[in-house]
């Protein structure tokens, strides 16, 4: 099935879409993304996208750290989107990519006196990660706010996370989990972490240079209000992932996927936990579409 981009003001067929070999962002990362699900509902017929306006806000927010002048609104990202995915037609599981990015063909360091542009695509992505993870403590470190903003999801800091998850992959784990630069927990290299402890659920606070996930967000408000379930957002030393009772991981990508293991010691006995189960099952429910109380969350992109 062909896909679609949204590229300089019109939708095209994808493999049209092609930037010039001295666009800015492709030198120097200047450039802000996202990630969203658009999750097929077989029965419905129709596909959800995700949290779509939260990921638009993130994207905006990013744009003013990196003095990106956004041409659109949030609501007409959102409208662009949705008439993108409608075009594409896919049946199945999808991944949005909307992409602001200073799009000058002009050399020289520097955020300022550039034009910006924005594109966004989407193709069928099944899952990311395994069933459960194998997890590996990374050697790379997440950045400070103030070597490069962790919650801005800029492409230039995503060569941070690469480091990260081949090291792990080329070790023979499935995901990496960085640390901040003075040694606490702070995420995986696309997934922010949980650990259930005592029956809570912990997280790294935002201060822990994490990238603020919306999926992050998502678990900590059904398990308030579906299971009852506080998180507490802190500090989190090495040993407690060791100990913990249950630990996953969330991500736009990688759901609710637990981990089974961090540098070779089990997490729990190795299974799926009690808690983790719980939340896989609603969350599967809810970003399909399948529960009307957060039904807000769920945008239809086909007309019925
Ligand atoms: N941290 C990093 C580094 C990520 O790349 C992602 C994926 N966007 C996340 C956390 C999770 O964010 P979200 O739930 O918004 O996808």
């Amino acid at each position: 099935m062909p896909s679609y981009a949204y590229f300089r003001k019109q939708f095209v067929p994808l493999s049209e879409a092609r930037v010039g070999v001295m666009t800015h962002a492709l030198h120097y990362g200047t450039a802000v993304f996202e990630g969203i699900r658009g999750n097929w509902n077989a029965d419905q017929q129709q596909i959800y996208i995700f949290r779509l306006k939260e990921h638009y806000e993130r994207l905006h927010n990013g744009c003013r750290v990196l003095k990106i002048d956004l041409p659109y609104t949030v609501d007409e990202l959102c409208q662009i989107t949705v008439e993108l995915v409608q075009r594409c037609g896919f049946k199945e599981d999808i991944y949005i990519r909307p992409l602001a990015y200073k799009s000058s063909e002009s050399l020289g360091l520097r955020l300022h006196d550039l034009d910006a542009d924005f594109l966004v695509f989407a193709i069928p992505w099944g899952p990311y990660l395994p069933d459960k993870a194998r997890c590996s403590i990374s050697s790379w470190r997440r950045p400070d706010d103030n070597v490069n903003p962790p919650q801005v999801k800029s492409t230039g800091i995503y060569i941070n996370n690469a480091f990260a998850k081949t090291e792990a992959v080329e070790n023979g784990f499935d995901e990496a989990i960085m640390l901040t630069p003075d040694g606490y927990v702070s995420e995986g290299s696309g997934e922010n972490i949980f650990l259930v402890i005592n029956g809570k659920l912990v997280t790294p606070a935002t201060y822990n240079n994490i990238l603020v996930g919306i999926t992050r967000q998502t678990v900590m408000e059904l398990a308030q209000h579906e299971l009852g379930i506080a998180t507490i957002e802190r500090q989190i030393v090495r040993n407690e992932l060791y100990t913990a009772d249950e630990c996953f991981l969330t991500g736009t990508a990688a759901h609710i996927t637990p981990v089974a293991e961090v540098d070779h010691r089990l997490i729990g006995n190795g299974e799926v936990g009690e808690i983790t189960k719980k939340l896989q099952k609603i969350y599967s429910e809810v970003i399909r579409g399948n529960n009307p109380k957060y039904l807000s969350w769920c945008t239809p992109a086909y007309k019925k």
